[in-house]
């Protein structure tokens, strides 16, 4: 199986490039030739219009058709559809005028140095894997919209303007399908991964280092430290994101910024009951590990539906902490199964919220609530902490720049004052998450329908993907 092999620095724009770049250059020279301001900014918009819209729309149809399965869309680490996809990726990375490599992660880079490149670089980045029957948005939007955004400067000739250095980074692995094990890609270059992660194996026995090693990527404990980037070569890491919820398609707008990204604990909740007969033990005696497991659901969305009627104002817990569990704690049930037998019921708890001592503060209450529970029912239960991350809050300075590139990019689609750009949380994780171990993180959300994702049915419209370029070229400007 071929590794996805970027092909050699390539800064020259092509030709159409240089050609329409020839036009703005011999304007000038022929003041009687050149043309009205109108016709000169439609011909712009247009230019905007063709890259960031049309070809980025037609880009996100081609590679959300790269999949390993026939019928639906699936690319995990390292599948043969993540290494075309990543080949696909580097082919418009060096369209867009960047130099191309693929590391030893799997990670697809595209760079272009700008005119100092001592500078400490832009990193624009998201994922190019999926979750199995996944939608065609999630990921590939945030590689896309980057890249588009670049050879729309490209074709301007405005590259060569930037002062720092951009890099547009498709991270290998974000959704953890296969290795179960979430961010390979930006984990390494942020230097969180632990190197042991290289032994983890899939389903079929195979390593992390050994799908590596099948696609010509050789990969030991050092060279994988070595993928950690410097934090003084780093300026910051922004990320375009869809939404996957309904906020933003609730309030009418195309673009949200995002304060921060909640933190999360997983928790897995083992009811032990006994098996009794269904018609010979009488009510009084029975334990039913469901009817217990049901009452502890129904505890845990009470609780987190209104966490002040629960949580007592001592110790760590103060109103600030309420106020904020209030506006952003989420609490939902993954699987419940009732294997080996029906004596057994075991189920996920996945709780989420932008304030870590807050969370904790759920997870003691709910714990200690859960247990009381259980003793009354007589059955056994076992509360286990299987994931822990903390909240991430992006950085102010960043997040504002990003925030006035939003809403320059609406004002010069719709050609009027827009409404302001919202400000949201990420209940999801994302790779900004672990570049926030390395350098300052800002996002922006995109308005998908419904609210809709890791489903064939996520959809953002063709409108808002141009938003979500135009945006990031409105960003990129602020660097020249
Ligand atoms: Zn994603």
């Amino acid at each position: 199986m071929a590794s996805p092999q970027c092909t050699q620095p390539n800064t020259i724009p092509n030709v159409s490039a240089l050609l329409l770049l020839s036009l703005f250059l011999v304007i000038p020279a022929l003041p009687h030739a050149l043309p009205s301001t109108n016709v000169f900014s439609e011909r712009t918009n247009y230019l905007h219009q063709e890259i960031l819209k049309d070809e980025a729309v037609a880009r996100l149809i081609e590679l959300g058709k790269v999949s390993d399965a026939n019928d639906f869309l699936e690319r995990t680490f390292q599948s043969p559809a993540s290494v075309r996809a990543g080949n696909l990726i580097c082919k418009w990375m060096e369209d867009a005028g960047l130099h191309t490599w693929v590391d030893q992660m799997g990670n697809v880079h595209g760079r272009y140095e700008g005119m100092k490149p001592s500078e400490k670089a832009l990193l624009i980045g998201s994922h190019l894997d999926t979750v199995i029957d996944a939608g065609m948005f999630d990921g590939a939007l945030g590689i896309i919209t980057a890249i588009s955004a670049l050879k729309a400067l490209n074709i301007r000739g405005m590259l060569g303007r930037l002062r720092r250095p951009v890099e547009v980074i498709a991270f290998s692995d974000e959704e953890g399908v296969r290795f179960q094990s979430t961010f390979l890609g930006s984990a390494a270059i942020a230097g969180v991964m632990p190197v042991s992660t290289l032994h983890v194996h899939d389903k079929s026995g195979l390593t992390v280092q050994g799908a590596l090693r099948n696609n010509s990527i050789e990969t030991t404990e050092e060279n994988l430290l070595q993928l950690k980037y410097d934090p003084e070569s780093v300026w910051g890491y922004i990320e375009v994101h869809i939404e996957q919820g309904p906020v933003l398609e609730t309030v009418g707008l195309p673009l949200g910024l995002v304060k921060g990204i909640a933190g999360q604990t997983r928790l897995r909740v083992t009811v032990k009951g006994s098996q009794g007969h269904a018609g010979t033990v009488p009510m009084r005696m029975r334990q039913d590990p469901m009817t217990a497991a049901a009452e502890l659901i129904v505890l845990l969305e009470s609780l987190c539906k209104q966490p002040e009627d629960y949580l007592s104002y001592d110790g760590q817990c103060t109103a600030s902490t309420v106020q904020s569990l209030a506006g952003s704690l989420v609490c939902t049930v993954g699987e419940i199964s009732t294997w080996p037998s029906a004596s057994n019921v075991t189920f996920t708890v996945d709780i989420r919220a932008m304030d870590d001592l807050g969370r904790e503060a759920i997870i003691y209450e709910l714990s200690n609530r859960m247990y009381r529970i259980c003793d009354k029912r007589s059955v056994l239960c076992l509360i286990e902490r299987k994931h822990d991350a903390n909240a991430v809050a992006c950085d102010t300075g960043l997040s504002s720049k990003l925030k006035s590139a939003a809403y320059t990019a609406l004002k010069q689609i719709s050609g009027e004052d827009p409404d302001d750009v919202p400000i949201l949380m990420s209940g999801a994780g994302h790779d900004a998450m672990a570049m926030s171990h390395l350098t300052k993180v800002a996002m922006l959300f995109v308005r998908c329908r419904g609210g809709v994702s890791h489903s064939p049915a996520e959809h953002v419209s063709d409108d808002d993907v141009w938003a979500a370029g135009m945006a990031i070229s409105a960003f990129l400007e602020t660097l020249m």
